[in-house]
């Protein structure tokens, strides 16, 4: 479950703002990622309830902002998002398709504190 080492480096980056910014308390995170980033909201959020603990971190509520896949065809010459990458161009139904979205890493966006 690579979600555990996601975690450990989010941590670390709350940890290191909480030196610098002095706050008391992590009340949401706003998380981004793509749909093909092989992700699990469920082992992100149960990850992070496992390691929060102890930390200012603690209790705080996850937000996920999943981007959706995009992907390039070369029939249409246009770009088309789609929730679940089929390999195919949902216009066309041209194979001739590039991946341009969607697998985007762990990132994140904001953080709201006390
Ligand atoms: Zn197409």
């Amino acid at each position: 479950m690579h979600e555990l080492s996601l975690i450990q480096s989010l941590l670390d980056i709350v940890d290191e703002y909480a030196a610098r910014h002095r706050f008391e308390k992590v009340n949401c995170l706003q998380l981004s990622f793509g749909c093909m980033s092989c992700i699990d909201p469920k082992s992100l959020e149960f990850a992070f309830d496992v390691q929060s603990k102890g930390t200012k971190a603690e209790g705080a509520r996850l937000e996920f902002d999943i981007r959706p896949a995009v992907i390039y065809c070369f029939s249409c010459e246009q770009e088309h998002e789609q929730q679940h990458y089929s390999g195919d161009c949902p216009q066309c139904g041209g194979r001739q398709v590039t991946l341009t979205g969607g697998t985007e890493e762990l990132k994140l966006v904001e953080m709201d504190v006390d």
